[in-house]
């Protein structure tokens, strides 16, 4: 099958693109006064500097980041939640009304969401039964996909979420390795769970599948969703791509100095995935000691999919007593099934007891 490289995937108008050079983009080095950037001189909140435009390139939380997680800076793009990063790659690889993408289902929503607001059409390929990858199956439709080229249109982009939502399992390295080095587009893998998981990261592919993606967010295990940070991994020419597409100042001042705040608590992330992964192995226990629970799928992220004999009354019985869940039974491959966030003992065990109750 013909590999294409990242240029030639890319939107021509992409390639083309003279970016948008902000004021705090074309000056480095030190200076007293700015009058560059058509910023306020005033300073209502008391001199922290929030009448500045922050850092378009991020680069403390970059440098925090490469420190903390070990990714290298310069493979890194940075923004508002790993949603941005999404939504960035269809602007960059998808010709709406031409381009596909393939999505591998169950899985996290947005996908579609972002494919259908770009106008970019979905092909989907179904996980096995015990949620497995269906090599098969994609390998057929890799090579359906033999004869399509950039230029009259093709199936740009995969997403693999793996550990994946809302199923909680994680795939095995080597077989995203074979899918990403057989599909001739851009293989995305969604990491937004992997703190949760004690399986390795698809990040040690980088090297080995050139077209390959990796998304991570601050928003699950370092408990930073209000912030809004998620970061991509990426080649060379994907990461000046993102830089080039996405908005000047993408990720506020105040989202940048909380990202690196809560970077510096490993401990506290540490600790707090730890409780999870405890609390997990908690209610899965006690969930399946309830006789309408039918099974617990086994997980490696923050929140188990549980199926139920009546997963609509369930759901209902829960928020009338305030406890809000996320019904996923009508979702094909989760019927009759329920996503339960892990949350604190305390809460945990209140959904327990209204769940007894219910017996
Ligand atoms: N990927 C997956 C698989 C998710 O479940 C979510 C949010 N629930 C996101 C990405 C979005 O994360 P963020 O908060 O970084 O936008």
């Amino acid at each position: 099958m013909k590999k294409f490289t990242i240029k030639e995937l890319m939107r021509r108008n992409i390639v083309e693109l003279t970016p948008y050079s902000s004021a705090r983009n074309e000056f480095t080095g030190d200076a007293q006064i700015f009058l560059d950037a058509n910023e306020s001189a005033s300073d209502f909140l008391g001199g922290v500097g929030r009448n500045r435009y922050p850092d378009p390139n991020h680069t403390k939380v970059k440098e925090k980041i490469e420190e903390v997680m070990g990714l290298p800076k310069e493979k890194l793009v940075v923004g508002n939640g790993s949603d941005e990063m999404i939504d960035l790659l269809f602007r960059i690889f998808c010709v709406p009304q031409r381009d596909k993408v393939l999505i591998v289902e169950p899985t996290y929503g947005a996908y579609s969401v972002f494919a259908a607001i770009n106008d970019v059409e979905v092909s989907t390929c179904h996980l096995r039964e015990d949620y497995s990858l269906d090599l098969r199956c994609l390998e057929t439709i890799f090579k359906l996909m033999e004869k399509s080229t950039p230029e009259e249109g093709m199936h740009k982009m995969l997403f693999l979420c793996s550990p994946n939502n809302p199923t909680g399992n994680s795939f095995p390295l080597a077989e995203v390795k074979r899918v990403a080095n057989n599909f001739p587009g851009i293989t995305v893998v969604d990491e937004a769970y992997i703190e949760f998981s004690t399986k390795p990261s698809a990040v040690t592919l980088l090297d080995e599948c050139p077209r390959l993606v990796v998304l991570r967010t601050l928003s699950k295990g370092w408990a930073l969703a209000n912030a809004r940070v998620g970061l991509a991994i990426a080649p060379p020419e994907i990461v000046e791509a993102m830089h080039h597409v996405k908005y000047p100042y993408n990720l506020s001042g105040v989202a940048q100095d909380v990202a690196l705040e809560v970077l510096s608590q490993t401990k506290k992330m540490e600790e707090n995935v730890q409780m999870v992964q405890r609390e997990r192995e908690w209610m899965e226990r006690e969930l399946l000691s309830l006789k309408f629970v039918e099974k617990v799928f086994p997980s490696d992220a923050n929140f188990l999919l549980v199926r139920v004999k009546d997963p609509d009354a369930t759901y209902n019985y829960l928020r009338e007593r305030g406890i809000i869940i996320r019904n996923r039974s009508t979702l094909r491959g989760c019927y009759g099934s329920l996503r339960i966030t892990i949350g604190n003992r305390q809460e945990n065990e209140a959904l327990l007891a209204a769940l007894r109750e219910m017996e």
